[in-house]
Parts: C-alpha cells; structure tokens; sequence
C-alpha cells in the first residue's frame, strides 16, 4: 500500500491534517489515512476525508503518547506510505522525530505548505528557514516522506455524512521505557488566540503596562482578543507567554488583526498573514507592519486608540 498518512492527538487537528492530506491524495491520485484512538474519532476522520483508519491500541494510564511509536513504526514498514504528515504539537513532534529515525527517513519540521515537483511528482514541502526570512524547499528522497505540520496551517477537513471508509485495528503493543507518573492540567488563561476571529495585538509601542488597556478596551468594542509581539510577553512579562503571536508562538488566522505599535519584523508577521484582514497603527510611516497591512494609520496610538474606540462605540450604538 502507498498513500497519504496523517497522526494527530485530537479531531480538531485531525481534520486539519486530513484537509491538507485529502488535497495532497488527489494530486496524487493515491489513498488518504488517519490514526485514531477510539471507533468514534475514527468514523469522523472518515467522514473528514479518510479513505482507512488505523484503529490505535488503548495507552495504559502510564503510558504516554510516544509509547505509539513502535506501533506506528510497523504499520509504515509494513504497509510503506508514501507522506506522513504529523500534527506539530509537543508530543508530535517528539513522536515524529522518533520515528524518522527508526524508518531511516527525512522529516520536514515545521512545515508550512505540501505540493508536487513539477516533473516527477515527488511531494516537495515547505518550511520557514532563518527565523522566516527565507522559505525552504524540502524533497524527501526517502520513504516515506515525513513532516510536522503546525496548526493552522491547513484548512480543516468539512465532513461528509455518509462517506463510507475502512477501520483497521492494529494490534501491535504501545511501549515506552517513559512512565507516566503523575498528570496535572496545565495552567493556562481563557483566551484562544487561534480561534479568535478579532484579535488586537500590543506592540512594544506600549509605554507602560497599564496601557495595555488601550488594546482591552478597543478589543471589548469589537468582540475580539488580546494577543501581543514576543517581547511583550517574553522581555517585558506584561502578557502571558500563551499571548505571543509569531513564528515561534501562536499563529492566527482571524477575520481581523489590529497591531499596536508593533514593528512588524518578519517573524511576527509571519504568524498573523493569513488574516483576512490586517490593521495597523504606527507612528512610524516606515515601519515593516505597513507593508504585510491592508489598512494602517500612522500615528501616535495614544492618540488613535481612544478615537477609534469612541468612534466605534458611536457607530455601534454602544
Ligand atoms: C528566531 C526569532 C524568532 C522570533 N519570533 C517572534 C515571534 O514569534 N513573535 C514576535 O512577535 N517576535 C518574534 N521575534 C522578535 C521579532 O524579531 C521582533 O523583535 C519583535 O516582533 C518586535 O516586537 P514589537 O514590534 O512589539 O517591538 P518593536 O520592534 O520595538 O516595535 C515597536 C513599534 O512601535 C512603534 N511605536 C512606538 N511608540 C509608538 C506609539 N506611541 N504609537 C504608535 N507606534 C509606536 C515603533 O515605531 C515600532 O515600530 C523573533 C525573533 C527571532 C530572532
């Protein structure tokens, strides 16, 4: 068997990996497969796009996920996919990296984007190279072809009712010499960054930490999110780490992003392009965000933000 594999934790990142892969599967012409971990998941990754699912083994409450390495390991030696496309998070990552080595293949990390050579129709990826100044071109000469794909990346997968498909139960055992001795959930905040449509983000134009409620009160108007540049979050510890948007933090598609005296570098700009619509204030006619920004004013925010915000309230009758 040939074809497009897809391994991710959940539906949500499932069906993104399946929209990209069932695109990949038609150029192609070839098979589209999913993991799942319970008979539920596997009939939506069906529905989403699957032609087969493999049907994973249950993890014993000690086990944690990269303890399915061995078993995806015999399933590709066995049945030689040509693509494995792995949902970058964490434990992806560490399962991926894992099982390149063991099948002896190449793993495109971090990538941004799939399609074929012109010629020979050998999958070619793509992925941010010098912290997103330049693209790299990937081609993978061995089998099977794997990558890391960041969410958000691929559109996810619609469902189908009634798309029939194959559910295969592997039976290889899970094993890892890592134990799972304890498990506490992670302290985070409420805000999604990646699902939220609005989202205005805090530059370090920002003078001082109160004033971080410029960009609160211009979000509350709108409906929308706070998020902020690294350094906001990374130098100046205003805003939780969570919050950064970028190449090596949170990437967002929203219907409309707001920077805030935010410069712009590349490495910003590369996690907030896809959004649909791009705004800016800057007092800087030359900064970098006005050339990634559909509609800009330059000017001191100080001064911007509470005519917006008044403005709006006017328009929307608040
Ligand atoms: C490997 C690597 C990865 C990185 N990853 C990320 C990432 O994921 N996300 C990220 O954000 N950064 C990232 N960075 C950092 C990035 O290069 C920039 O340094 C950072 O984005 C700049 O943040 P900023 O725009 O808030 O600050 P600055 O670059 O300092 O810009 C502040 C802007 O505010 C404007 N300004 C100042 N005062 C006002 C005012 N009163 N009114 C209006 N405008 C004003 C200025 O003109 C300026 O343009 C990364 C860097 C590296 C090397």
């Amino acid at each position: 068997m040939s074809g497009i594999w897809v391994f991710a934790e959940d539906l949500e990142q499932s069906k993104e990996l399946l929209g990209g892969g069932r695109e990949l599967a038609g150029k192609m012409g070839t098979t589209l497969a999913a993991f799942a971990r319970d008979g539920d998941l596997a009939r939506e990754c069906i529905r989403c796009g699957a032609d087969e699912v493999f049907l994973l083994p249950r993890l014993t409450p000690d086990q944690p996920l990269e303890a399915y390495v061995p078993v995806l390991y015999e399933a590709a030696r066995r049945e030689d996919p040509d693509v494995f496309l792995i949902a970058a998070t964490p434990r992806g990552k560490e399962i991926a990296a894992r099982l390149a080595v063991r099948l002896d293949t190449g793993l495109c990390s971090g990538c941004t984007g799939i399609g074929l050579d012109g010629g020979g129709g050998v999958p070619e990826m793509e992925r941010m190279a010098y912290g997103g100044a330049a693209i790299q071109q990937v081609r993978c000469t061995t089998r099977p072809a794997m990558a890391t794909v960041p969410l958000r990346t691929f559109e996810p997968a619609a469902p189908e009712e009634g798309r029939q498909g194959k559910i295969t139960e592997l039976e290889i055992s899970p094993c890892s010499a890592v134990r799972v001795i304890g498990r506490a959930p992670r302290q985070r905040g409420s805000v999604d960054l990646a699902a939220a449509k609005i989202i205005v983000c805090v530059g370090r134009g920002f003078e001082k930490r109160e004033d971080i409620q410029l960009a609160r009160g211009l979000a509350d108007v709108l409906g929308g999110e706070v998020g902020c540049s690294r350094p906001v979050a990374e130098e100046l510890n205003w805003m939780p780490e969570e919050l950064y948007l970028g190449i090596s933090g949170k990437k967002a598609k929203p219907e409309l992003y707001i920077g805030l005296g935010v410069s712009g570098q590349i490495q910003h700009v590369t996690g907030i392009r896809d959004s649909r619509v791009i705004f800016a204030v800057n007092r800087d006619e030359n900064a970098p965000i006005f050339e990634a920004a559909d509609y800009g004013i330059v000017g001191d925010l100080y001064q911007v933000v509470p005519k917006l915000v008044e403005e709006l309230k006017a328009a929307l009758k608040m």
